[in-house]
């Protein structure tokens, strides 16, 4: 018999953001700021392609599952579509596509020569065994053969996926095809032709773009409190980077509730806790629980959302009390509440760059890849470190060029400028 996938594959709930209106909206907004033609701003403004697929994957008890996953391909005007694949049971159509655009515009802020694109599967993975999802993943890998492929469109990690699944979906590729290609998808494991420096490279460029923007406001970062909403791979992780420049981590959350310490915590222990336990909660440096939501509003210097889209709306925007927003996350503010934090003078790093460490180590992945030519730990961070720079002074010169208020409007004007070239350049076919 063949079982119906979960009734949470409906379209965004009511009341939710659409993460795929707040794109559109970012789009429009900095085209206010560019002499580019409405009809092309149009064509900027949506995918190229998106294929939506029924995955009948077996469950280990022999009942059949359908699985609803999507890919979109958003933009390849300065390289083949680049993006992740996330799990999770409020993955949507819209979202993919919203996920899809801020891709391409992360590629173009830091000019790296790739596109855009993103993937996702309606799953909870914490419901199925290891044997289950890697079928599911390995029935994806084959509805997405024909679109992918080192010079077509390359996938990524994303929310609850990993080297393991990148390994399965390269694996299953490359049997496909009988063929080695270790580029047509990022974020493997050494062993597979991963990258060093790859995992720790979203967190990375969180906290470069954080001291930039520190050192742009004039702010010292030694001894600044910061509080991290989300405490998975990028959470987490800059967590750590910021606590090694000398700040201070007094509060983060994951999905159980966040801790607190007035005197900061060792990151690295509080994931270690994590690890043993399942949650975040319960770590014996904390002095006190927290809301999620209490850590967002914290009055600390600098704010890390790093969990999903939508973590903070203009509600949630008039208690935010931080200084800097340095984007880990993809989305997390609201169009809404980024013009609270607007006129509150909060100075937003966005996603599209806060968090582009993790496209640009799986293109130096990619790179590395394709001329079977493996690079050096520091080699990858110092080359990660001049590109978030590079870009943040961009974006800067902006900023400052156009009298921009907002840094993500400073980023977008770059980024579609970028796209919008590579796209005049090339001209329409037929
Ligand atoms: N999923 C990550 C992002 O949202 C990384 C994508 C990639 O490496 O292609 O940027």
């Amino acid at each position: 018999m063949l079982i119906p996938a979960s009734e949470k594959q409906a379209d965004m709930a009511e009341g939710t953001t659409n993460p795929f209106e707040s794109l559109q909206s970012q789009i429009d907004e900095a085209a206010t700021h560019l002499e580019i033609g409405d009809d092309l701003i149009e064509r900027l403004k949506h995918p190229e392609r998106v294929l939506e697929t029924n995955l009948t994957v077996e469950r280990d008890d022999g009942e059949l599952e359908r699985f609803t996953a999507f890919r979109s391909q958003f933009n390849a005007d300065r390289g083949p579509y680049k993006g992740g694949i996330r799990y999770h049971p409020q993955v949507s159509r819209d979202e993919v596509k919203a996920l899809s655009g801020w891709m391409t515009y992360k590629t173009a802020i830091v000019d790296i020569p790739l596109g855009g694109g993103k993937g996702g599967i309606i799953i909870d993975p914490d419901e199925y065994s290891d044997d289950e999802l890697e079928r599911v993943t390995r029935t994806f890998a084959t509805e997405l053969r024909p679109l992918i492929g080192e010079d077509r469109d390359i996938p990524a990690p994303d929310v609850n996926t990993g080297q393991r699944e990148m390994n399965w979906i390269k694996d299953t590729y490359e049997s496909l095809e009988n063929t080695t290609e270790p580029g047509v998808i990022t974020g493997k494991n050494l062993a597979s032709g991963g990258s060093e420096g790859r995992v720790e490279a979203t967190g990375r460029s969180t906290v470069i773009a954080a001291r930039e923007a520190f050192d742009y406001l004039d702010k010292d970062l030694e001894g600044a409190t910061v509080a991290v909403q989300g405490y998975g791979n990028a959470g987490w992780i800059a967590a750590k980077l910021i606590d090694e420049m000398g700040a201070t981590v007094v509060a983060a959350s994951d999905s159980s509730g966040g801790i607190y310490n007035p005197d900061g915590f060792d990151p690295v222990a509080a994931k270690d806790h994590k690890n043993e336990t399942g949650s975040i909660l319960g770590y014996e440096e904390s002095v006190e629980e927290l809301t999620n939501e209490d850590v967002l509003t914290m009055d600390v210097d600098l704010l890390i959302p790093a969990a999903l889209e939508n973590a903070i709306d203009a509600d949630l925007a008039e208690n935010v009390s931080a200084d800097v927003i340095s984007e880990a996350a993809n989305g997390p503010l609201t169009p809404a509440a980024d013009e609270v934090l607007e006129d509150e003078d909060v100075f937003v790093i966005p996603d599209i760059l806060a968090n582009a460490g993790g496209v640009t180590v799986s293109y130096f992945e990619w790179v590395q890849n394709r001329q079977r030519f493996y690079w050096s730990e520091s080699k990858v961070n110092d080359e990660l470190e001049e590109i978030i720079v590079d870009a943040f002074d961009a974006l800067v010169d902006t900023l400052e060029e156009h009298d921009l208020d907002n840094p993500r409007t400073a980023a977008y004007v770059v980024a579609i400028q970028r796209v919008a070239d590579a796209f005049e350049e090339a001209g329409t076919f037929p």
